[in-house]
């Protein structure tokens, strides 16, 4: 890892995508905390247009600044897309420093923007790591869970009702049955046959009835069960 003087307000260390650039000390809001440096790149020059690497910094159409030698401290800034830091460019000094755009507390990541090309061309392919991404994707995770049990419970209680539901038209199917098992038991025992149709009583008022549609007179009637 490189040495940084000791009056500096940050270090290089471990980040989660490798290396980055920490605050040793806190720093303000609005404080220019390093200059991003390296050779100007000329891209009238084809082969200074024909450099590439991840550290190219363009400040305008002709000149770019190659960050990628060793003491450039600044190209261990990582990039975010909800920064602490922003890249102040001087085209015209042909001059970017990173500037602080929050109060920076001793310990935090020193980030900043890259910007759109860059992001397109390198985060965007293999998934941006930046803190605010991570954020965003273990929420998204989390609701992905939430939405699954969710769906798992509602499934689990469609069962639950469909089983009780069978459940029930089984107990139904059961006590009817029963009860036509009952009605027949009844029957076999002779009590619904006794009691009704072996009646005698009742024999005779149906007997009775049909005398009586034939319209004989109850009187004459009379005679005969006398007799
Ligand atoms: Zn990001």
């Amino acid at each position: 890892m490189p040495s940084i003087p000791s009056n500096k307000p940050y270090r290089v260390g471990r980040s989660r995508t490798g290396l980055g650039l920490f605050a040793t000390k806190p720093i303000k809001k609005g404080t220019k905390i390093i200059r991003y440096f390296g050779p100007l790149l000329d891209s009238k020059k084809k082969e200074e247009d024909a450099i590439e690497n991840k550290y190219l910094f363009e400040l305008n159409d002709r000149w770019t600044i190659d960050g990628s030698v060793r003491k450039n401290i600044a190209r261990y800034i990582n990039h975010s897309c909800r920064p602490n830091a922003e890249s102040d460019v001087k085209p015209r000094k042909r001059k970017v420093f990173i500037r602080a755009i929050k109060n920076i507390e001793p310990g935090e990541e020193i980030n900043y923007d890259y910007g759109t090309d860059y992001f397109k061309a390198y985060l965007k392919p293999i998934g941006c790591k930046c803190a605010a991404c991570e954020k965003k994707r273990k929420k998204q995770r989390a609701e992905a869970r939430a939405e699954k049990a969710r769906l798992k419970a509602k499934a689990e209680r469609k069962a639950l009702k469909k089983a009780e539901k069978l459940a029930k038209a089984e107990a139904k199917l059961n006590d009817k049955s029963k009860a036509k098992a009952e009605r027949k038991s009844k029957k076999l025992n002779g009590h619904s046959l006794n009691g009704k149709h072996l009646n005698g009583n009742s024999h005779a008022r149906v007997a009775g009835k049909k005398l009586a549609g034939r319209k004989r007179p109850p009187a004459a009637s009379a005679p005969a069960l006398q007799a």
